[in-house]
């Protein structure tokens, strides 16, 4: 899935932008991650993003690739859903919002709901720790999926 030029433009402006404050090395490599991450709502894992990368630059390493996103995640650029490290996906979306899942493929797509973000939470939270701020994941199968699953319909 696709997301809107302007906010592809605008995430590649706070690249630049992050990256100059934090005097980090703007490589083309780590320009071509990151823009990977950005120009797409599919929150893809490590692998994809490979794949997409190597597309534009064959010479490019799964490696590089994995270094590059957890770096582009400690400069805050990224986040990661989940909390497996190995099968991590990456989210460049930073404002706030929630997710549909895919049960069956995998797919993941934003949504944003005034109502979920003020969620009154459990008192059974605050024997666990206390919450920063709360994400709703929705499970359930895409539209594709379902289609699959009932052909003719
Ligand atoms: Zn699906
Ligand atoms: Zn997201």
């Amino acid at each position: 899935m696709k997301i809107p030029r302007q906010h592809i433009e605008k995430r590649m402006a706070r690249f630049n932008e992050i990256c100059r404050k934090s005097g980090a090395k703007l490589t083309h490599q780590r320009l071509e991650v990151f823009r990977e991450v950005a120009q797409t709502g599919d929150h893809p894992d490590a692998e994809t993003v490979f794949k997409g990368v190597r597309n534009r630059m064959p010479t490019i390493s799964l490696d590089t690739v994995y270094r590059t996103l957890w770096w582009l995640k400690d400069l805050g650029l990224i986040k990661t859903l989940g909390p497996p490290r190995e099968r991590a996906r990456f989210d460049a979306n930073l404002g706030r919002h929630h997710h549909f899942v895919c049960t069956q493929c995998g797919l993941t797509r934003d949504f944003y709901s005034e109502k979920f973000n003020k969620l009154k939470l459990p008192e059974s939270i605050q024997s666990m720790g206390y919450a920063e701020m709360t994400q709703v994941e929705v499970k359930g199968v895409c539209r594709q999926c379902a289609a699959k699953e009932k052909p003719g319909e």
